[in-house]
């Protein structure tokens, strides 16, 4: 619709122009002929005779003619000459010989001097469409240069909605994979404490153990589906408010070590460095909690069997400065950019098939902005990464 416009737009642009030519032609002609009546008026002013081929000045003529288009503005390259009307042949030219000439592009305009209507002056104009169209170029550069303004418009515009809809489309995908998700783990879990239940499993310790740790295991993946629920729907609501408090870094740190110790399926290390030791920070501590509790979280799971993570704080000039390092297998450089946008993961080289939704880092960006803080990685392939946050 928008594109039917702008063509519409477009050849309403063209024919306008169209218009604007034609009229900048005619009065261009209309000029011609006033210079070619004038110049004869002037020439007769001088005699009294009525004219006639032989006692013409023709050579005044050809003067008085080229004076009166220069004061019109109409600087061409001309000839003029006496025809015979009747014979249809040159009587007299200026300049003589006028065969060299090409005659392309050149329009003659005749205008008929003596009584009885045999001869006239012929000026022959050289490029005159050429010369009423440089006249234009102000109009024409103008014109093109609206309609190329125009088409970019409307190609921002039509990426901008692109870039909407896919969104729109991810979004519900989003949503159709999570409810599905979201089921899967209820009823595993469901089956295996019935089967405790109902089916005497509770009697042989083996079983037992194996159906309680595969429920367990399901609520703490529900519960990992829960979160990112409720990340995203933080993220949703632009004026999420933060209710600030004062919070001790190295506690933070020692609590969230715990957390993720007690939950760890694969060999951890943490070291905490912070200093000063009573460091403490201004934010919103189930966000900020969240924060750190995320770049671990990830630290964990995009590394081989064993992680070692780094924690650590520090104060630098009024600064805040947090850091989240682990020796994990790191970020590809070419994806590093993008790993805090919207639904982004790195699609290759993850070793485990690591599950998630590439909302962690946005929701971590979002927080830390919020606070008024920056955040940026670093990462080499099969090293680690590093998370900086500053405050
Ligand atoms: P998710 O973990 O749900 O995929 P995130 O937004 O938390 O989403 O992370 C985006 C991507 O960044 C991940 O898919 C992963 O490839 C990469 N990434 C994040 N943290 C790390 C890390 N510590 N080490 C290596 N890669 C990471």
């Amino acid at each position: 619709m928008i594109f039917l416009l702008l063509v519409l737009v477009f050849f309403y642009q063209i024919f306008w122009l169209n218009n604007f030519y034609k009229e900048q032609s005619a009065k261009m002609e209309v000029d011609i002929m006033a210079a070619m009546k004038n110049a004869d008026a002037k020439l007769r002013s001088f005699s009294q005779n009525s004219f006639s081929t032989e006692n013409i000045d023709f050579p005044n003529y050809a003067n008085l003619l080229q004076i009166e288009l220069v004061q019109k503005g109409i600087a061409l390259e001309t000839y003029t000459q006496i025809i015979d009307l009747n014979r249809r042949k040159t009587v007299k030219s200026i300049p003589d010989d006028v065969s060299g000439i090409s005659k392309g592009n050149s329009k003659s305009f005749i205008y008929p001097f003596d009584e009885e209507g045999n001869y006239a002056y012929k000026l022959v104009v050289k490029e005159l469409q050429l010369y009423v169209l440089k006249q234009m170029t102000g109009i024409l550069g103008a014109s093109l240069l609206m309609i190329v303004l125009l088409f970019l418009s409307y190609i921002y515009l039509l990426k901008v909605i692109l870039k909407q809809k896919t969104l729109d489309e991810i979004k519900s995908d989003f949503v159709n994979n999570m409810t599905h998700e979201l089921k899967t783990p209820i009823s595993v879990a469901y089956a295996a404490t019935d089967a405790l239940q109902n089916y005497g499993m509770m009697d042989d310790p083996g079983k037992r153990d194996e159906y309680l740790k595969v429920s367990k295991e399901q609520l703490t993946h529900l519960n990992g589906l829960v979160e990112q629920i409720l990340v995203m729907s933080v993220e949703e609501r632009r004026n999420m408010k933060l209710s600030l408090e004062i919070i001790s870094l190295s506690a933070l740190f020692q609590q969230l070590k715990n957390q993720y110790l007690l939950n760890a399926t694969k060999n951890v290390v943490f070291d905490i460095d912070v200093t000063p030791e009573d460091l403490t920070i201004k934010a919103d501590k189930i966000h900020f909690q969240n924060v750190i509790g995320n770049l671990i979280e990830n630290a964990v799971k995009y590394s081989k069997e064993e992680v070692n993570i780094i924690l650590s704080a520090k104060k630098e000039k009024e600064q805040i400065l947090i850091k989240v390092q682990d020796n994990g297998i790191g970020v590809p450089s070419a994806a590093l950019p993008r790993i805090f946008d919207r639904f982004y993961r790195v699609s290759t080289g993850n070793i485990h098939n690591v599950k998630g939704y590439g909302l962690g880092l946005f929701y971590v960006k979002t927080i830390v902005e919020k606070h008024k803080g920056t955040i940026k990685a670093e990462s080499k392939l099969g090293e680690g990464t590093t998370f900086y946050i500053e405050f």
